[in-house]
């Protein structure tokens, strides 16, 4: 049996990247952005593109890509996590706007990489939100399409699949039905990193890799070898974050992924996914898989959140973790039949405690962030950083004008979690409910008492961190 890689399979397109010298000078800019991530470099990107004048350095830790955007699942989500969080007080038409702006993202994103040459294997298949391993499922996805609509997404973007339509996609072990949303695209995170990261160098914005910030200080960055002084610092770290102004408002979540072999011909047929749309089983344990250009499966679930947990830095995860990806796989596709798994990889993603995304920018004090994308950041990334590149530009669009994109100081702006033990606690609760909720679910034991008192455990973990 081959070992699978410790790697993301992503990284391979990064190797062989032109390399960025780190920072070794104390330097002027109009611009610098900490994080070279998919925010940091969208953010470089629109503000050079919208003002090609502006002075931008972008200063990245380790190399452009180790973050989250290096090792995500592909998903280029036409939504938010925690939308309903920005919508309150808002009008049907109002949310219906805004979830057009979300849509209307993905389809930018295609654009903009055809416009600029970068190839991302972007592709608009739609997500797939299935029943498909027990019953109760259906009614769990039935709900989800509710709560879509009631968002304000377009009945047409978010169609109802029976069993049959749904098989006519991909075949499931047990299909029940399917929320097919259309406004999903699934891409190659590291060709666009690649592709980004040399469109940035030509247009003239400077990148330094290995080059850690340690502080930022009244319009100074400054890491061990050098600095640079500019009218506005853009944090970009999410949940990679090393910086201390931000390190209470966002917690680092594990998110675990593996990739198959490219699969045969014949094992196609047998599952289908004919039109590479992302697929999603109905689980509190969220799990998330598409079909990758080149005819590999690439299938992730969520990881945990670990006491005091930092940042992932390493990219290995353990045999026991690959084996629960491939078998929950291998459950969801009978026919598959034996995968070879090439890779496995973890990640880290951020977690904000408003439980939704924000781009905030501080004018007086001339410092920006965007992040808490809560694992749907793919998309989301390239809207907050357009959003935040034109409201630094004091341009009115569609997108400053998003509830999102707020002004003020950061640390009033973004809430604090609570203090260790009561995260891990809280997180902990949280994960053991779901799991035994998904056991009993699983096996279609609906027990009279037990079945409602879990459900109102969880509501309970959730309403405490409300
Ligand atoms: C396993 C996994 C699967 C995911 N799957 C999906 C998916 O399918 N779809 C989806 O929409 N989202 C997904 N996400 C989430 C998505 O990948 C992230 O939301 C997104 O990539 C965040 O981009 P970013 O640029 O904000 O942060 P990152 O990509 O994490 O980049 C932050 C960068 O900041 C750098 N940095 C940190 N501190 C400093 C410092 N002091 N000085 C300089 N640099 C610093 C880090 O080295 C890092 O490169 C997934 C995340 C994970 C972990």
């Amino acid at each position: 049996m081959t070992t699978p890689s410790p790697t993301s399979f992503w990284s391979g397109a990064l190797e062989g990247a032109p390399h960025h010298p780190p920072l070794e000078t104390h330097a002027k800019a109009d611009v610098v952005i900490i994080g070279g991530g998919f925010s940091g470099l969208w953010t470089a990107y629109y503000l050079k593109t919208l003002s090609p004048d502006m002075d931008i350095r972008v200063l990245e830790a380790r190399h452009v890509g180790h973050g989250a955007s290096g090792r995500n699942g592909g998903w280029a989500i036409g939504s938010l996590a925690g939308l309903g969080r920005h919508l309150t007080g808002h009008s049907t038409e109002q949310r219906q706007a805004l979830c057009d702006l979300l849509a209307d993202n993905v389809d930018a994103i295609g654009a903009t990489l055809t416009q600029e040459g970068i190839d991302a294997d972007f592709h608009k298949g739609g997500a797939l939100y299935v029943a498909a391993r027990y019953p109760a499922q259906e009614a769990l996805q039935r709900d989800y399409r509710e709560h879509m609509l009631a968002l304000g997404h377009r009945a047409e973007d978010c169609q109802w699949l029976t069993a049959e339509e749904l098989e006519t996609k991909a075949r499931f072990q047990r299909p029940f039905g399917a929320l097919f949303h259309r406004q999903v695209a699934s891409l190659h995170p590291g060709k666009l990193l690649r592709g980004l990261a040399q469109r940035l160098t030509d247009m003239g914005v400077t990148l330094h890799e290995h080059s850690p910030v340690d502080q930022i200080d009244g319009g100074r960055v400054t890491t061990s070898r050098g600095s640079v002084t500019a009218a506005m610092t853009v944090v970009a770290t999410e949940g990679y974050n090393t910086l201390p102004q931000l390190r209470p408002h966002l917690v680092p979540v594990s998110s675990l992924v593996i990739a198959t072999e490219p699969l045969s011909a014949a094992q196609w047929e047998a599952i289908g996914l004919h039109d590479r749309p992302t697929f999603a089983d109905a689980s509190r344990l969220i799990n998330y898989g598409h079909r990758s250009r080149d005819g590999r499966l690439i299938f992730g679930a969520r990881g945990h959140y670990p006491y005091k947990a930092l940042p992932r830095h390493q990219t290995a995860i353990s045999s026991a973790d690959i084996a629960m990806r491939k078998a929950l796989l291998q459950s969801l596709f009978p026919d598959l039949g034996e995968v070879t798994i090439s890779h496995g990889w973890g990640g880290t993603l951020g977690l904000s405690r408003s439980f939704r995304p924000h781009a905030i920018m501080d004018r007086r004090e001339g410092i920006a962030t965007l992040g808490g994308y809560a694992g749907e950041g793919v998309a989301a990334s390239h809207l907050m950083a357009r959003s935040l590149a034109e409201r630094i530009l004091t341009l009115d669009t569609p997108r400053t004008r998003a509830p999102w994109v707020c002004d003020g100081a950061l640390t009033s702006l973004l809430k604090r979690w609570e203090p260790e033990p009561l995260r891990w606690l809280g997180a902990k609760g949280i994960t053991l409910t779901y799991a035994a909720e998904e056991a009993l679910l699983a096996r279609q034991r609906h027990l009279p008492l037990v079945s409602p008192a879990l459900a109102r455990l969880n509501d309970t973990f959730a309403s405490l961190i409300e």
